[in-house]
């Protein structure tokens, strides 16, 4: 199993493709998913390149969990979550579409299921949701 540089999330970040970014550092990047199973989902991954997690290193793996909790503290924030989901999808077996680490980060409400997968978001609304994030962000 190797790494395909022409993957959608290795396009997005060349900025080859668009999306809702919400945070970068040197190590990783993030930007909410265009099917989100809740408001707020967003999708945590290494700037550098890994299939998924059997083949990223320690370092990658560390970096996107710190990454993954720092953003969980300003989704919360940012929509009144009162939980955390966590998601990670390996090989098609495991579940896994697109061939480039990524870590699903879906805040969570009491009471509401997650959406079903697979359904498109309004792009406006989507921008609104990565405002309200980095706004949240900002205000530390
Ligand atoms: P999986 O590999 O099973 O984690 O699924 C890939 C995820 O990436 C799905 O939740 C898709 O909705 C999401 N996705 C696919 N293409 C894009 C894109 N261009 N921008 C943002 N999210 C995407």
């Amino acid at each position: 199993m190797s790494y395909d540089p022409e993957n959608i999330f290795a396009k997005i970040l060349r900025g080859d493709l668009p999306c809702h970014k919400v945070y970068e550092d040197d190590e990783t990047f993030v930007f909410l998913d265009i099917m989100p199973r809740s408001d707020g989902h967003m999708l945590v991954i290494p700037k550098t390149p890994a299939r998924n997690m059997l083949d990223a290193s320690p370092a990658q793996l560390a970096a996107c969990l710190a990454t993954v909790q720092k953003m969980s503290h300003v989704a919360l924030r940012a929509f009144d979550a009162q939980g955390i989901t966590l998601q990670q999808f390996n090989e098609d077996a495991g579940g896994q579409e697109v061939y480039h680490l990524h870590f699903h980060v879906l805040p969570r409400y009491e009471g509401v299921s997650p959406r079903p997968p697979g359904q498109m978001a309004d792009q406006d609304l989507l921008k609104t949701h990565a405002d309200k994030m980095r706004a949240a962000l900002d205000a530390g």
